[in-house]
């Protein structure tokens, strides 16, 4: 099966998440779904076998895409988290969002030297979250290989705030 079109039937829209004229897309039936899964799983780790030596998630989807593709790939995970949850010593950045600001961390001790990095997460909306991401890895160290999202909204421009990075949506609205 199209990997765009097992993604596309299995998302669903929730209005008005988590605030009025917001419309959230929804990936809970996707995630439960096995054999969905297993084709979009296998399809990201197609793109990046050899190319990368570490994955990045992005909490808290990106956990769950992050570990299964780190998985098939043979490769560890590194997880970004919203400000406060990691225990460990911890990089810093902040982004604004639509209303408000948001903070993530990662561990400042998170990779070797020069590891190739994917980063992985459901959407990618504004961009904000995936341009801090982005920031945190090369501060910790890291070199930035590719930005993998599920689903990209394309009319919110975050492409444009990711410079000239390697962004892969496997589908785009
Ligand atoms: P951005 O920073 O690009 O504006 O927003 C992307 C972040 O917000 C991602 O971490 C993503 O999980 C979350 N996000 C924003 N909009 C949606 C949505 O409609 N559905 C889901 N599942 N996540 C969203």
């Amino acid at each position: 099966a199209d990997v765009a079109e097992v993604v596309r039937t299995h998302l669903r829209d929730i209005p008005d998440f988590p605030t009025p004229g917001v419309v959230f897309k929804d990936f809970t039936p996707l995630i439960a779904d096995g054999p969905a899964m297993k084709t979009l799983v296998m399809d990201i780790a197609g793109r990046y076998a050899g190319r990368v030596d570490v994955v990045v998630g992005i909490e808290a989807r990106g956990f769950i895409l992050g570990a299964a593709v780190a998985y098939e790939l043979g490769l560890g995970m590194v997880p970004i988290r919203k400000a406060g949850k990691l225990p460990g010593q911890t990089l810093k950045e902040s982004y604004s969002l639509e209303y408000g600001h948001a903070e993530i961390e990662v561990h400042t001790d998170a990779f070797e030297p020069g590891q190739r990095v994917l980063i992985i997460d459901d959407v990618l909306a504004t961009g904000g979250t995936a341009e801090a991401t982005a920031a945190l890895v090369e501060r910790a160290g890291a070199h930035v290989t590719a930005i993998e999202v599920v689903l990209e909204l394309a009319f919110l421009g975050g492409r444009r705030r990711l410079g000239g990075r390697d962004v892969n949506a496997i589908l785009t609205v």
